[in-house]
């Protein structure tokens, strides 16, 4: 079994409160952010034993644990239930933003049209939201190992919901399957109506893959890009184009990309300028949390508060969030590191 997300408060927190510093997360994948204990009530209710995860010994068994997890999700009502909580958990982590990737046609036609489902979705989070002083979009996830027309039509969906609170498109799946070109128009077309281009890269595959995503896709954020750390001249490139890489701790060591915490390369890559946020991830599959991957930062990685507050800083700016929630949370990251 996955260790509960509780288990991280264990870590002892010095300095400022981690909880209070407003942040967003840019990298979590809403099937993965449902409770455990959700996934067991589905699963309970649908008749079906729950779902066993942990202990991934390869990118494919962690996305046939993911599968599963989705496969429990099969009312109207299963889905509303997770995206409250979503948004429930990401306020128990400080933050004032969170972007999930997601991909809607998983659901459709079973919960209904494509259009109902996302409508669903949106509007589930922005109420959870309203009443938790947490904002929500999404990121529409197209994947690579789909024909590149799917995430063609998830582009034209992402810019009809531009101003309904889709504010990115991402492409998810395994980075080994091919170039990013095959879904260059696709991310042309999100780019062109200003939506976020943050495409997954850098995590299972090292620095010609990168380099090919940024190539291909002219991303402003990368999902991962840790692989970057192999390559001088690749971290110089991100550094000067501020691309933002959203890392996830826990996911990287899960999954073998580094062996230990203690090892991974965030502070190198903020040395070396590159901009960075913390993400989640999945965090019922790798049993974490945000607020645990800051403080993960911090006691494993000896990151200073100031270090934090710039990760923070980054995943508000990179975000899609709107002006009403940017400029209070970053005014809230300056007061965190201003007082004690
Ligand atoms: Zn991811």
């Amino acid at each position: 079994m996955v260790q509960s997300p509780s288990a991280s408060r264990d870590i002892p927190e010095g300095g400022r409160c981690l909880s209070r510093l407003p942040k967003a997360d840019l990298h979590l994948h809403l099937e993965g952010a449902m409770r455990p204990e959700t996934l067991a009530d589905l699963s309970d209710a649908h008749g079906e034993p729950t779902p066993q995860l942990g202990n991934y010994s390869s990118f494919d068994q962690f996305q046939c644990c993911y599968r599963a997890v989705v496969k429990m999700i099969r009312t109207r009502t299963d889905l509303r239930r997770l995206v409250r909580e979503v948004v429930e958990d990401a306020a128990l982590s400080g933050a004032v933003w969170v972007e999930p990737h997601f991909n809607p046609t998983t659901y459709a036609p079973t919960l209904g049209s494509v259009d109902e489902v996302l409508d669903l979705v949106l509007e589930t989070g922005h109420a959870a939201g309203e009443t938790l002083g947490v904002g929500f979009g999404l990121t529409l996830s197209a994947s690579r190992n789909r024909d590149p027309r799917h995430a063609t039509n998830l582009a034209r969906l992402a810019v009809k919901y531009a101003s309904h609170g889709v504010v990115a498109l991402g492409l998810a799946g395994d980075e080994r399957a091919g170039s990013a070109e095959a879904f260059k128009d696709a991310f042309t077309i999100a780019r062109e109506a200003g939506i976020i281009v943050a495409p997954h890269s850098g995590e299972l595959a090292g620095g010609a893959t990168l380099r090919n995503t940024l190539d291909a896709l002219a991303p402003d954020r990368i999902a991962h890009g840790v692989r970057a750390i192999e390559d001088q001249a690749l971290l110089k490139r991100l550094a000067d184009a501020q691309i933002t890489l959203d890392i996830c701790l826990t996911s990287n060591r899960a999954l073998g990309v580094v062996k230990h915490i203690k090892e991974h390369p965030l502070p190198r890559l903020l040395e070396s300028g590159v901009r960075c946020s913390l993400g989640s991830d999945d965090p019922l599959l790798l049993g974490t949390s945000l607020l645990a991957e800051y403080r993960l930062a911090r006691s494993q990685l000896a990151l200073t508060d100031s270090q934090l507050a710039a990760l923070a800083r980054a995943s508000i700016q990179s975000s899609g969030a709107p002006d009403h929630v940017l400029t209070p949370a970053l005014h809230g990251i300056d007061a965190w590191l201003g007082g004690r």
